[in-house]
């Protein structure tokens, strides 16, 4: 048996979202006609309405309704200091820390040959034409702890190793209140190449 076309192609709609398979994508279609029409109509204008209107920081790039996101847009933040992210997500995640008060770039992937991601498509070219000049004494690479995030990492290192700025890679390593009996393997070899001395 088949749904009616339109029932049909809302549960395909929603199987644009990541990590929603079809049975998933039917239970939230039919949730949505049976109980919830009114949320199903807040979901709908919102979606168009964040679509339409949030667009790119034209500085760090991430996600922004304005020309300038409210962290480029703060003259409190320190502007020698740059962390370099994947995406917008990780800007929240290292804000909630509490513990950096310098400026983003966000990359939105990394570098990836196999996908034909390349460094123009980063926006590496924006980030070296901003860097120069910019009084920046620091930049932090915080790409993942993967191979494409690493490899990403090496390359804007490279890049900027000869414009007598500092550069330093986040450390990754025992998670804090871990045991190094459950680390896996990788984990504690990238947490004992990043040592730092105690005193
Ligand atoms: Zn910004």
């Amino acid at each position: 048996m088949s749904f009616s076309p339109l029932i049909q192609s809302l549960v395909e709609a929603f199987r644009c979202l990541p990590g929603v398979g079809p049975k998933t994508a039917q239970r939230m279609a039919f949730h949505m006609l049976e109980r919830d029409r009114e949320g199903g109509i807040k979901l709908s204008e919102t979606l168009q309405l964040a679509i339409e209107n949030v667009g790119r920081c034209s500085r760090c790039r991430t996600l922004s309704e304005h020309e300038l996101c409210d962290i480029c847009d703060d003259s409190s933040r320190d502007r020698s200091k740059l962390c370099i992210l994947e995406t917008p997500v990780d800007v929240l995640a290292v804000e909630q820390t509490g513990g950096f008060n310098g400026q983003y770039f966000v990359l939105m992937g990394h570098l990836s040959p196999i996908d034909g991601i390349g460094p123009q498509d980063l926006g590496l070219d924006v980030l070296l034409q901003q860097i120069d000049g910019a009084g920046i004494e620091e930049i932090i690479l915080a790409t993942n702890p993967t191979v494409e995030g690493e490899a990403t990492a090496h390359y804007i290192a490279e890049q900027v190793k000869d414009m007598g700025i500092k550069v330093t890679r986040i450390a990754h390593g025992v998670p804090v209140g871990g045991e190094l009996e459950f680390v896996d393997g990788g984990t504690l070899a990238h947490a004992l190449a990043g040592r730092r001395s105690l005193l």
